[in-house]
């Protein structure tokens, strides 16, 4: 038996990947570049997308897309507690409030029901939010029509973090199309779908968006005269007309993604063959295996599974340390954010999303990613066959 840890996630990178690298680095540009322009058109063409903006991250992706929608202090921004901090701290980022929905027990994405009961009570108490962002949990699209019926009776703005989710698809259609949102957001760190090292994205249709999108990843620049609020002094001239960053991705990076773009749909098809397999093999066992909405075709970014504790010996932390202790480097999505300690200052406590953190107390997610093999698969099985008894 081989005893090698297993992560939970990882790239997959082929000698054509390095390849595309290395013509990168033999070329005339090293940062943002044709490349970058090239990953942004390969990208939004796959999704149906009119408009693509590369960044350095996610993070990025979300900071200049809640900018972009306008939200600063005095707004709120809701989003899942059942994600990565990010979701949320994009909006701490503009001066905004972040509040929470919680969510649903079957698919923990974002409950409909829950937001629905929340906007009325916003709505009664003056407190609407400005911007909700759905996060497309493990790779399966929230229920995106219901959330844009919501954003047009509401007013409110809608994000998609779809960091989990390129290559999946929502009523048969790709997952960042923002057919339901004004924008969506991917992220290409080397645990996602696929990646760029590091690296994120926004998607839209609004050529409004995207030209702010632009301007916000490099320095709130222009170099459009039209734009400009005073006279060009010559054909060097630029002005600054807003706050903005450097989140620019490198051509270097984006020639991985250009490269790992024409995989995209091999991984995906992958992870659901490594998912059916762990369905199969684990559907005996006292666990709750990942529900599938009918309307979703997941990314599948992660498996998770629930370990029904009131019919198992052990307790969980008992069994990630045993898959631990065999190399099996489970891990776990997500602590929910707002029982994180930066949160409390926040005025958030343990019990406000109940949902969340039930489920919190009994996941765990098994290793999956498209390089997992079928021996490594079974070691992980027979591991949690054995963990649990
Ligand atoms: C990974 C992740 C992010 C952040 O992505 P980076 O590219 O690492 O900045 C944001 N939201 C979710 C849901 C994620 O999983």
């Amino acid at each position: 038996m081989s005893s090698t840890p297993i992560p939970y996630g990882r790239q997959s990178i082929s000698p054509a990947d390095i390849q595309a690298v290395v013509d990168v680095l033999n070329s005339d540009w090293l940062t943002q570049g044709p490349t970058v322009e090239r990953f942004e058109r390969t990208v939004a063409d796959y999704c149906g997308a009119a408009h693509a903006v590369a960044v350095n991250s996610a993070t990025s992706a979300l900071h200049i897309a809640c900018l972009a929608a306008g939200l600063g202090p005095g707004d709120i921004l809701w989003t899942s507690p059942n994600t990565f901090v990010a979701s949320a701290n994009c909006g701490l980022y503009c001066g905004a409030t972040v509040d929470f929905v919680d969510i649903d027990p079957r698919t923990y994405n974002m409950s409909v029901e829950r937001l629905e009961e929340k906007l009325e009570r916003a709505a009664r108490e003056g407190k609407l939010p400005k911007v909700v962002i759905p996060v497309h949990f493990a790779g399966q699209s929230c229920d995106m029509e219901a959330i844009a019926r919501l954003a047009e009776r509401y007013g409110f703005i809608v994000i998609e973090d779809a960091s989990h989710a390129i290559g999946g698809r929502y009523k048969d259609e790709p997952v960042g199309n923002c057919r339901h949102s004004t924008m969506t957001v991917f992220s290409f760190h080397p645990v996602k779908i696929i990646t760029t090292g590091e690296g994120g994205m926004v998607l839209t249709n609004s050529a409004e968006l995207h030209e702010r999108l632009l301007r916000l990843r490099s320095h709130g620049i222009t170099r459009d005269p039209a734009l400009m609020k005073g006279e060009s002094h010559g054909p060097w001239y630029y002005e600054q007309i807003e706050l903005g960053f450097n989140y620019r991705m490198t051509d270097i990076q984006a020639a991985l993604g250009v490269s790992q773009m024409t995989r995209l749909e091999e991984f995906v098809e992958r992870r659901h063959h490594l998912a059916k397999r762990y369905n199969e093999a684990l559907a005996p066992l006292p666990l709750t295996l990942p529900w599938q909405q009918p309307d979703t075709h997941s990314a599948f970014h992660l498996y998770v599974i629930r370990l029904s504790l009131d019919r198992i010996g052990q307790n969980r932390r008992h069994v990630f340390e045993t898959l631990r202790e065999r190399g099996i480097l489970v891990n776990l999505h997500y602590i929910p954010v707002h029982t994180q300690p930066y949160y409390w200052a926040q005025g958030f406590k343990d019990g406000d999303f109940p949902a969340a953190e039930a489920y919190y107390r009994e996941a765990l997610s098994l290793p999956l990613y498209a390089g997992l093999s079928a021996e490594d698969q079974d070691r992980v099985i027979a591991a949690v066959q054995e963990a649990i008894q």
